[in-house]
């Protein structure tokens, strides 16, 4: 994989563009959508390229290699977020290294982040991570609990919860993603309703449909292989 120099700057152009697109057919501005560059198994040095090329934020899904990275690249030079799920046990860890956590899916794991947060002297914006398609192999807290999760970790002094997030059924025509960022959507405006809560962000769509999520109100994507090839 060589995403280096103009092949990236086409890639992030390219895909810019797409997010334009879609937001527009939704009615939005192409502002409204923000692009989160996942740079897992990237090596330090194209990821630092891309903050050149104005890639103001990564996603990492695992602390264990975002940690030299992030360090590598600099920890000041972007806005990170975790994306995806993360153990209890590396809550300290993703509190030093993360600007947002993009997959609360339990109390347990809201509540270290909350009191390593509230040690660093910071609130740490988070995503409640929603498994809209009930798929057993995948993180996330079920439609079902997401209410009363969202409820327990409100009163968490180092956490603010101000959206949700979601990873899409593989599928191979996108249009078929659409019914799940749909719900998503859905399940937001009802907890808003009855929880009085605000929850503006939905992070949904990735490199496959991306389009599609933003067509159903997403505000962040999350894409990787889109703009930096195919993973080994
Ligand atoms: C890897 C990953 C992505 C990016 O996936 P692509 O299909 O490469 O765009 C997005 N979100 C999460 C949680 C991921 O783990």
């Amino acid at each position: 994989m060589s995403a280096t120099g103009d092949a990236l700057r086409q890639r992030l152009d390219e895909v810019r563009g797409r997010i334009s697109a879609a937001a527009a057919r939704s009615g939005r501005p192409a502002g409204s959508v923000l692009l989160v560059g996942v740079t897992k198994t990237v090596a330090a040095e194209v990821v630092a390229r891309a903050v050149e090329l104005g890639l103001a934020d990564l996603g990492e899904n695992r602390v264990q290699e975002a940690q030299p990275k992030i360090l590598a690249v600099g920890r000041d030079r972007a806005r990170w977020h975790m994306v995806g799920h993360l153990q209890r046990n590396k809550a300290a860890r993703a509190v030093d290294l993360f600007d947002r956590v993009q997959g609360v899916d339990s109390l347990e794991l809201a509540e270290a982040l909350s009191r390593h947060a509230v040690e660093a002297g910071r609130r740490l914006p988070a995503l409640v991570e929603v498994n809209v398609s009930g798929e057993p192999s995948k993180f996330g807290v079920g439609p079902e609990y997401l209410e009363r999760l969202l409820e327990a970790i409100e009163g968490l002094p180092g956490l603010a919860v101000d959206g949700l997030m979601t990873v899409g059924r593989v599928v191979a025509d996108p249009a078929d993603a659409r019914p799940g960022f749909a719900r998503l959507r859905e399940l937001r405006e009802r907890a808003e309703a009855r929880l009085g809560l605000r929850l503006p962000e939905l992070s949904m769509g990735m490199s496959g449909d991306f389009e599609t999520a933003v067509e159903e109100g997403s505000t962040m994507v999350r894409i990787g292989t889109a703009l930096f090839g195919p993973r080994a």
